[in-house]
């Protein structure tokens, strides 16, 4: 059995600090986002740098990990990693494969879908297999024990909790609603409305996929706990995730790391401090279209009145 903890949440919820920090303990392996293929960010390989500032075709972990991919019969480009759920054909395969967390029904109606179109059921298995893979080259590789992966899409945690080798844990991290939503109109250059709904969008699909997960491997975790009281707050996750607590790892930017990832992989500060600017920048009408959509989630993970 491997040992997987999954980071789920809204992009724009600190799941890189998080990423850093657990994967700065000596027996836990990280890579980031398994999901996410650097590939649409930048044009070019060239341009896209691992988070140890090596261009990542030139990187050697990712090197090793290639390697150790073709060993188990499964060819892995970086640029290109073949590990998202999609059918290639398109149509209705590609839709069952594709659709996004957004009610209780929906895996009902995906494990329906799924046995009666083969392709998409084989594009599953065949992305699954490549995960699991990855999954024990990169354990390999860094000889840890723990896998983590913080990929955040809630279906994606579903999918793989079907791997009967993996042994999963979920970090549901969380952070208000307000200033996620100023985080998405800043960074995608959306309005109010769009902003907060994708927050809350995102965090009911987190809490939908939850009743795939045993309540004791289901940790909803504050982003603002974390900024507060980095050490108390790691020490229970350490206890959740079922390694010993380890003091000082703040400065994780000394550590080995091999992460793909948002902008933040290549920053050289490791402070940990809380953004709080969203209080001041939205203007009062932002703020009231954001709070009609946010507020009961909100209340739910104990945000209240500013
Ligand atoms: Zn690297």
């Amino acid at each position: 059995m491997t040992d997987l903890v999954y980071i789920m949440g809204h992009g724009y919820s600190g799941s890189t600090l998080l990423t850093f920090l657990l994967g700065s303990h000596p027996r836990i392996a990280t890579i980031g986002e398994l999901g996410i293929a650097p590939r649409g960010k930048t044009p070019t390989p060239q341009e896209y740098f691992c988070s140890c500032q090596t261009p990542i075709l030139e990187c050697d972990f990712w090197q090793r990990v290639t390697r150790g991919m073709e060993e188990r019969g499964q060819p892995f480009d970086i640029w290109d990693s073949d590990l998202d759920f999609r059918h290639n054909g398109g149509g209705l395969s590609d839709i069952v494969l594709r659709a996004v967390q957004r009610g209780p029904a929906l895996e009902t109606i995906r494990s329906a879908a799924l046995q009666v179109l083969p392709a998409a059921s084989r594009e599953m298995r065949r992305i699954l297999a490549r995960i699991e893979a990855l999954v024990e080259t990169v354990l390999g590789i860094q000889g840890r024990g723990v896998f983590l992966d913080s990929s955040k899409r809630p279906e994606r945690a579903v999918f793989m909790s079907r791997v009967p080798s993996f042994r999963m844990k979920v970090i549901h991290l969380v952070r208000d609603g307000r200033a996620v939503s100023w985080s998405s109109m800043k960074n995608l250059g959306i309005g109010p409305e769009e902003a907060a709904r994708s927050w809350v969008a995102d965090n009911q699909g987190s809490e939908h996929a939850r009743r795939y997960f045993d309540p004791e491997r289901w940790l909803t975790l504050r982003y603002e706990d974390l900024c507060a009281h980095p050490d108390e707050t790691l020490t229970g996750v350490y206890d959740f995730i079922g390694v010993p607590a380890k003091n000082g790892i703040h400065d994780f930017r000394n550590f080995e790391h091999h992460i793909i990832g948002n902008r933040m992989r290549l920053a050289s500060t490791s402070e940990i401090r809380l953004d709080e600017r969203w209080k001041e920048a939205l203007t009062r009408e932002q703020m009231g279209i954001i709070e009609r959509h946010v507020t009961p989630l909100n209340r739910k993970y104990g945000y209240g009145r500013l």
